[in-house]
């Protein structure tokens, strides 16, 4: 009977195999902060909510970095730039708590419940943000 070889932590190390953590969102390619968050076809669909909603056309930058920087022009637009500057902490929010889902619990949701865990994070961040406001989704989605 042959034995099997059991890919251990110990065993990897040993061998001098590396593994390369693939995104958990596509699957596609390596785990890297930048893609995750902003490159990953997934995150991607989360963005294009706020973008195509304020009908903003724009190449995603490299770096996160350099995306509050983009989103901070951007918002010059925006009715209210104190919840605009809020919207990609909630887009981010809502990736890694349905990444760590995938990893540690195996549980998938479809694309469709991140958005709307992103939008009410959002909602929720914002009244947070004027303490005594109750303001709707509506509301808040039309203010930005
Ligand atoms: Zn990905």
């Amino acid at each position: 009977m042959a034995k099997e070889a059991v890919l251990t932590q110990d065993n990897v190390m040993k061998r001098g195999i590396t593994l390369c953590s693939r995104c958990f969102l596509c699957g596609e390619t390596a785990e890297t902060v930048n893609h995750l968050f902003l490159h990953c076809k997934y995150t991607q669909q989360i963005w294009s909510i706020f973008l195509n909603r304020k009908g903003i056309s724009w190449t995603m930058p490299r770096k996160v970095t350099e995306v509050l920087m983009s989103w901070e022009e951007e918002g010059v637009h925006a009715k209210d730039r104190s919840r605009w500057r809020i919207i990609p902490s909630a887009i981010w929010w809502a990736i890694w708590k349905e990444r760590n889902s995938r990893c540690f619990e195996s549980i998938v949701n479809n694309v469709q419940k991140v958005k709307l865990s992103c939008i009410l994070f959002l909602v929720f961040w914002c009244n947070q943000l004027y303490s005594n406001d109750t303001t709707s989704i509506i509301d808040v989605l039309d203010s930005i």
